[in-house]
């Protein structure tokens, strides 16, 4: 694995053709929104791309797509876009192509190296941060929906422009895509208000399901399958469900527990400061940001439960919150 510079990467991409841009599984609006904007920039210049991803795109998202070319031609160039490790690009996309990644573009400090050539700038709070840049140096123009895939980028992977990551940088590429023609206003309203009448019966049972640990510290949901059943509501709109626990007072690590299909149990860490959601996480296999990341634990419920206690407990004691 090589690090590479924006200039550089723009300079790898001027020279391909037939582009192949990877998302990671269970999509959000990062890495749609950096797919799709950069796969719309390199069809502006002529290049044949398209983008792939391991699940389909949420109802919310699919703007994003309309008109693009599927993924159906044979790559001589493949590019990763907010992907930290192989493993979340999903079992089929990353047996056909994680192992010949040209190009990776991402903002996670944790990002394992397994492409060929790495962009990484951690300081970005979104993945789509890093591709602005890498458009303006290609000198692309960046029509209304190139700044709606941004703008989705930018606000999904900041709760709307609220969490730590936030920088004046990331402020002011908002303002840049409302001045570019991105209808903010509706995306906001589709993306952040607006949830679907299966997502709310979801959202009753989670908070059903809230437990508090250490005092009020640590909080946690958990979504078993047979909710999901009985609710009908998919994984789509999980991301707000995640959010659920931290937004308790006094909660420094707050975490979702949702049971997947295949038994094994998803856990999403969010952290208030001074707490780092990506150590809690790194310690169960996982990785992510200072405050939000992830792991899967392949336990039964009370162990995985008990293993995500038991490592929050040592952080926080090592915090001296305990
Ligand atoms: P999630 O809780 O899945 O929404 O993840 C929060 C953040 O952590 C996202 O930016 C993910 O890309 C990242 N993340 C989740 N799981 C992992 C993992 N196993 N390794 C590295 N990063 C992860
Ligand atoms: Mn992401
Ligand atoms: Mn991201």
């Amino acid at each position: 694995m090589k690090k590479i510079t924006t200039a550089e990467a723009a300079d790898a991409l001027r020279a391909q053709d037939n582009i192949l841009i990877l998302c990671h599984a269970h999509p959000d609006g990062d890495t749609l929104g950096s797919g799709y904007a950069l796969c719309r920039a390199l069809l502006a210049m002529g290049k044949h791309a398209a983008v792939l991803c391991e699940d389909p795109v949420p109802r919310m998202f699919a703007f994003l797509c309309d008109g693009m070319p599927q993924a159906d031609f044979e790559p001589d160039y493949v590019v990763a876009v907010d992907v930290a490790t192989l493993k979340l690009m999903g079992e089929r996309v990353g047996a056909k192509y994680g192992n010949r990644v040209d190009l990776c573009i991402d903002h996670h400090f944790t990002n394992s190296g397994y492409a060929e050539s790495l962009l990484l700038d951690d300081t970005a709070a979104a993945a789509s941060e890093i591709i602005y840049a890498l458009l303006q140096i290609l000198g692309v123009s960046i029509t209304p929906i190139i700044a709606e895939c941004l703008y989705v980028g930018v606000s999904t992977d900041t709760g709307c422009f609220r969490y730590s990551n936030v920088t004046s940088r990331t402020l002011r590429i908002a303002a840049d895509m409302l001045d570019l023609g991105a209808d903010t206003a509706r995306i906001n309203r589709e993306v952040f208000e607006t949830k679907s009448r299966p997502f709310a019966r979801l959202e009753r049972m989670a908070l059903n399901s809230v437990e508090t640990f250490f005092g009020g510290l640590f909080a946690t949901v958990t979504v078993m399958q047979a909710m999901f059943r009985e609710s009908g509501a998919g994984e789509d709109e999980f991301d707000k469900i995640a959010a659920i626990p931290r937004q308790i007072e006094g909660v420094l690590v707050g975490a979702s527990i949702r049971e997947q299909k295949d038994g094994t149990f998803k856990v999403s860490v969010r952290t208030n400061p001074p707490m780092n959601a990506a150590e809690i996480a790194a310690q169960l296999g996982g990785g992510g940001h200072p405050g939000a990341a992830g792991c899967t634990l392949e336990l039964p419920l009370d162990e995985s439960k008990k293993a995500l206690r038991t490592v929050v407990e040592d952080a926080l004691r090592k915090a001296g919150k305990l």
